[in-house]
């Protein structure tokens, strides 16, 4: 009588077994983290001893030398290797303390990453539910410029955070990678087809035809047909003024009337300000920029050359949480943080 012959009895073993295996290989994970905790843990606590032992030789053989030059002993052979022998000790000491001082930092590189794990959850946790707790403010991040080379990694980046931002991208660059930024759930928002000022800004009909091609790029990439827009330079730019007078002040009336929301920025990175600006910065010009803002849209660059921009990025949204932000990519409907129109 078969449990066995009823296809549903076995597809049903066949899920549990499966439910099994997946558990057990996440704690198997997470059981290898605790035990590299546990190694190191118990590696360090081996190396103080050690050390102890090397520094009470060393204690002994300097009072014995000490014995010598008071007389007590009347070899200059013993001397000698009296001496060989706290030489080696000496090397020991200093051998045991280098072990030390990497077992230390191992350790702490342990901790932070469990911290930054731990953080990771919090915030993916606090982000599935923003409606709910969006009273400290929403983040717009932005990522202008790519795809490059860095794209995945800040992909990855926002995953590990379970969190959601936009990219205004370009047509000179990686276009293999912009499947991804929408398939894993972020905006894809237009920048420009060439990123030259002295033809986009050219003249109106110039720069629609830039925008429209990036637009086609990108809805034959990835299948969508963006509205969403940010303008080279940002609406505020003077740039344009050496190529067009007022084209600016065309183009901010102009593009919404066809349909598009175009998004500067109220909060800098900075991260375009030199050729490599120090993570540390990055970060400070975003959370000091952050600050007394009910609501903030981040400008920062995905440039293969702007890696400190990717270093930066887990401090970057670990301070906003702390402020109490919370994360979501743009939409159409959303306010477009406009700067003041000076062309
Ligand atoms: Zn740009």
């Amino acid at each position: 009588m078969g449990f066995f012959k009823q296809k549903t009895n076995i597809i049903f073993l066949f899920v549990i077994f499966l439910l099994v295996a997946v558990l057990s290989g996440i704690s198997y994970f997470a059981y290898e983290k605790h035990n590299d905790y546990v190694a190191v843990s118990a590696s360090l606590s081996d190396n103080s001893t050690a050390l102890e032992e090397a520094q009470k030789k060393i204690d002994e053989l300097t009072a014995k030398i000490a014995e010598y030059d008071e007389g007590v002993i009347k070899s200059e052979q013993e001397k000698a290797e009296l001496n060989s022998q706290l030489q080696a000790a000496l090397q020991e000491k200093a051998k045991l303390e280098q072990e030390n001082s990497n077992l230390k930092s191992e350790i702490e590189q342990l901790k932070t990453e469990k911290r930054r794990e731990e953080l990771q959850k919090a915030i993916a946790l606090k982000n599935v539910n923003q409606a709910d707790t969006a009273e400290g403010g929403i983040c717009y991040l932005t990522f202008d410029d790519g795809p490059s080379d860095n794209t995945l990694k800040i992909l990855d980046i926002l995953d590990a955070y379970g969190i959601k931002a936009t990219f205004f991208v370009v047509g000179t660059s990686k276009q293999e990678y912009m499947p991804q930024i929408v398939s894993r759930g972020h905006a894809i928002g237009l920048h420009s087809t060439t990123h030259k000022y002295d033809v986009i800004y050219k003249d109106i009909n110039s720069y629609l035809a830039d925008i429209q091609q990036i637009s086609d790029i990108v809805y034959n990439t990835t299948g969508v047909r963006s509205n969403i827009i940010r303008f080279p330079g940002g609406s505020s730019n003077m740039v344009s003024a050496g190529y067009c007078k007022g084209i600016m002040t065309d183009l901010t009336v102009r593009m919404p009337s066809l349909g598009y929301s175009y998004y500067d920025w109220n909060v800098s990175s900075g991260d375009a300000n030199a050729a490599r600006v120090p993570a540390q910065t990055i970060v400070n010009n975003v959370l000091n920029g952050a600050k007394g803002k009910s609501s903030i849209c981040v400008l920062m660059h995905d440039n293969g050359g702007k890696t400190t921009t990717v270093e930066a990025l887990p401090a970057i949204i670990e301070g906003l949480d702390a402020m109490g932000f919370r994360f979501a990519p743009l939409t159409a409907e959303v306010f477009g943080f406009h700067q003041k129109v000076n062309n």
